[in-house]
C-alpha cells in the first residue's frame, strides 16, 4: 500500500515511521527546503512528561502520553530517562501543593532530596516534586535522526514542495501539516509559544525543571554542553516567529529565580511558533476523501502524543481501524 505523508514535523515523521513499520510504501512531502525549517516541532522543549501534564491536561493526554515513554527510547536512543522535577519559589508553596493534588507518580522531596538530585540547586528550594518515570529528548536531534532512519527504511522525502493535501492524484494521504491545515480544519487554532536557548556553562542540570509560575508553566530543559532550552509562553495567537520583549523578560526572570547563574548566560536563540490546537486541546484523527486522514491538534504535546497518534493513524490508513479516543468524524468546518 502506498501512502503520501504531507508535512515533516513530528506528526508527519512519526506517522511515516508507523506506516513504514507496518510495511507501507511511504513518501513524505515537505514544503520547506530543509527539515524543520518551517516546523513548530523545532521549537519544542521535548519533555515527555505525561504525569506532570495532568496538572492542566485531560486524562487522555496522560494515557496516550505513556506510549511515548516506551516508544522514544527505542526509536531515539539519545532519549534521556532521568525524570523531571517541579519546584516553586517559597512564596508559591501553595501552588506546589495544588500541583501535587492534580498529579500522581511523584515523590515529594525536601531541600536535601533536591540537592541530591540536582547538586547545583542545593539550598535554593525547600520542597519539590520528583516524577521519576518521565523523560526528555532534544527535538532538534530527533527530527533529522528520524528522517535519516526513515530514509534508510526506503521512505522517500520530497523537500521544497508545497502540496495540496486534497489533491486526489496523491492517493491515500496523511495530512500532517500542523497549523497550515487550518485551511481544511476550521476549528484548528494556534497557541503561540516563545522560547529561548541559553548557554550557561556554570550550571549543570540533569533533567527538566518546571518552575511553577502564575501565568504559564515555565520549564528549563538541559540540552547538554551547558545549553538549556527555556520555555514557554502560552498565548492565544496564531502568530509565528515574533518574540516579544515582555516574554523574554518574564522567561529570563524565571530562569534567574531558578538559579542566579543564568544572569551570565549567553542568549543563543529566541524563537516562537504557534502550536496547532483544537478547542479542547486534544489531538484528532479526522478522515477525509476516500481513505485519507488529517493528523493534527498536538497542541503542546507534539513529542508526547505523536507516537500514540501516529500508530492509530497507520491503523486507520492501512486497516480502516478506528480508535475511538482520537477518531473524529466531524468535519469541523
Ligand atoms: C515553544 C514551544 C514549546 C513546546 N514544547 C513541547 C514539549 O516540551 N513537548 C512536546 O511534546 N511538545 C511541545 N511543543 C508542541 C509541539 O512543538 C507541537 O505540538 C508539534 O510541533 C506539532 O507538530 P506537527 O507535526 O503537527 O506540526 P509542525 O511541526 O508545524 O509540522 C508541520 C510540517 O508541515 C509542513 N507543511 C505545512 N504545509 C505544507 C504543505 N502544504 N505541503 C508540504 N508541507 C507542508 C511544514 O513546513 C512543517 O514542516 C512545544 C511547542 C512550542 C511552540
Amino acid at each position: 500500500m502506498q501512502v503520501t505523508v504531507i508535512g515533516a514535523g513530528i506528526a508527519g515523521l512519526t506517522t511515516a515511521w508507523a506506516l513504514a513499520e507496518a510495511g507501507a510504501e511511504v513518501r513524505v512531502m515537505e514544503r520547506s527546503a530543509a527539515l524543520g525549517a518551517l516546523a513548530c516541532s523545532r521549537y519544542a522543549g521535548g519533555m515527555l512528561a505525561p504525569w506532570c501534564e495532568a496538572e492542566s491536561a485531560d486524562a487522555l493526554v496522560v494515557a496516550l502520553g505513556q506510549e511515548a515513554l516506551r516508544y522514544w527510547p527505542k526509536v531515539h536512543a539519545a532519549t534521556v530517562q532521568r525524570g523531571s522535577l517541579v519546584l516553586a519559589p517559597g512564596r508559591d508553596a501553595p501552588d506546589l501543593a495544588r500541583f501535587a493534588r492534580r498529579t500522581e507518580r511523584f515523590q515529594t522531596l525536601d531541600a536535601d532530596g533536591i540537592a541530591a538530585l540536582e547538586p547545583d540547586l542545593a539550598g535554593r528550594f525547600r520542597s519539590g516534586l520528583f516524577f521519576p518515570d518521565e523523560a526528555h529528548l532534544d527535538p532538534r536531534a530527533v527530527l533529522p535522526a528520524l528522517a535519516d532512519a526513515l530514509t534508510a527504511r526506503g521512505v522517500y522525502f520530497d523537500f521544497g514542495r508545497e502540496t495540496d493535501a486534497d489533491d486526489p492524484s496523491l492517493g491515500i494521504v496523511a495530512d500532517c501539516r500542523g497549523l497550515a491545515a487550518q485551511d481544511r480544519l476550521a476549528d484548528l487554532r494556534g497557541v503561540k509559544g516563545e522560547m529561548l536557548i541559553l548557554r550557561c556553562p556554570a550550571l549543570t542540570l540533569s533533567r527538566p525543571i518546571r518552575l511553577l509560575h502564575p501565568r504559564f508553566p515555565l520549564y528549563i530543559v538541559p540540552r547538554g554542553d551547558g545549553v538549556f532550552m527555556l520555555g514557554a509562553t502560552m498565548l492565544e495567537s496564531g502568530e509565528r516567529n515574533r518574540v516579544t520583549a515582555r516574554s523574554v523578560v518574564e522567561l529570563l526572570n524565571a530562569a534567574y529565580a531558578l538559579h542566579p547563574a543564568f544572569a551570565e548566560a549567553e542568549i543563543l536563540e529566541m524563537g516562537a511558533d504557534a502550536r496547532p490546537a483544537f478547542p479542547d486541546n486534544l489531538p484528532r484523527l479526522r478522515p477525509f476523501g476516500k481513505q485519507s486522514l488529517r493528523v493534527n491538534g498536538l497542541y503542546r504535546h507534539g513529542f508526547l502524543l505523536s507516537p500514540a497518534l501516529a500508530r492509530r493513524a497507520a491503523d486507520y490508513l492501512l486497516h480502516g481501524t478506528r480508535s475511538r479516543e482520537v477518531m473524529d468524524e466531524n468535519p469541523g468546518q
